[in-house]
């Protein structure tokens, strides 16, 4: 079943999460509706702006911007700032099965809408998920390290194949979407569950832009947060190595008892061992706490899952009807 794809008629829908971007939201809406504009047989299309408790003034901006854009500009303002993977999650549902094709995209102009008429050619041609893999980043070199071992360290560890260096930035089928929708964990990852999900997929070569004022709104704690998500929500690995350490501490243990025996009934001297010992208490005592710190990670995601809490709290919808 193909949906909507080669029809005429075909609908859209643009999810970009907003956090104090308030110099930047007009330039990238006007900038998104370029390029909608032009693509072909496209006949409704929304972008729907979700503030994610933005604390510069960002709200009226946005208030604005949908007046001033009457049915095709919707925003959806958060009760505070839940993160980005939450604010994202609302702009899905917000969503919902109403368009045909969702993109998700950053709103600080990294990401580029010039790149849309590619993702519409390749899912018309059968893909259900088509994202975009960063040719180049305009970032620090630090933070271009930190993401490029990260990537390949994640794709080493997790369960589905995440592709290497795509974002968010992507074109969802509606199956894919709602698929999205559906899955309620409180942790998100969604480039890992964009994977999870299946379907057809393809990434296409995108370059990321610099930011607009150059400064990220993730901040560390954000990113980190993103990243140990990414591990612990896709992968089991972390556990598994603590087996393998535990092991191997075992091996090391019984080889220094049998050492120790055989000095003391063989040869017939004592050890003297206060330094040995030191080491391996530290040893073993580290190993214990970096292996309890690891189980707490997968016990407090399913204590989060286990209180069920809603993703986000939406505080206020605002939406202009077109008059035309
Ligand atoms: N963002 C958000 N909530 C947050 C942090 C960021 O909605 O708590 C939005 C932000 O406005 C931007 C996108 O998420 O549109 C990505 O954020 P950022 O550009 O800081 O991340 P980076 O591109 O540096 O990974
Ligand atoms: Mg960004």
């Amino acid at each position: 079943m193909q949906a909507n794809r080669d029809h005429a008629d075909w609908s859209m829908a643009v999810v970009s999460p907003v956090y104090n971007e308030r110099e930047n939201i007009r330039a990238f809406v006007d900038e998104v509706i370029g390029v909608l504009d032009t693509l072909e047989g496209l006949a409704r299309y929304e972008i729907i702006l979700v503030n994610d408790g933005s604390t510069d003034g960002s709200d009226e901006t946005l208030d604005a911007c949908a007046k001033e854009r009457p049915g095709r500009v919707r925003v959806l303002h958060l009760a505070r700032n839940f993160g980005m993977e939450a604010a994202i999650d609302a702009g899905l549902a917000c969503a919902g099965a109403g368009a045909d094709a969702v993109v998700i995209m950053d709103s600080d102009m990294q990401d580029d809408p010039a790149i849309f008429p590619e993702f519409v050619a390749k899912w018309r041609a059968g893909y259900d998920v088509v994202y975009a893999v960063r040719s180049s980043r305009e970032e620090s070199i630090f933070r271009c390290a930190l993401f490029w071992a990260f990537y390949r360290m994640l794709g080493w560890i997790a369960d589905v194949p995440i592709p290497l260096d795509a974002g968010n930035f992507a074109l969802m089928d509606k199956r894919v979407a709602r698929a999205l929708g559906a899955m309620r964990e409180n942790n998100r990852f969604l480039r890992g569950l964009r994977a999870w999900v299946g379907f057809r997929q393809i990434g296409v070569a995108v370059a990321r832009r610099g930011r607009y004022d150059h400064a990220t709104r993730m901040g560390f704690r954000g990113q980190w947060k993103l990243a140990m998500n990414a591990i612990f929500s896709f992968s089991y690995v972390p556990l598994f190595v603590f087996r393998i350490a535990g092991a191997f501490t075992l091996l090391v243990s019984a080889a220094l008892i049998l050492w120790t025996l055989y000095h003391k009934l063989v040869i017939g001297i004592e050890m003297k061992a206060w330094a040995s010992q030191m080491i391996a208490i530290s040893f073993i005592g580290g190993i214990n706490l970096l292996g309890i710190g690891v189980i707490g990670e997968y016990v407090a995601r399913i204590y989060d899952e286990v209180k069920g809490r809603p993703n986000y709290v939406v505080h206020r919808e605002t939406q202009y009807d077109d008059q035309e």
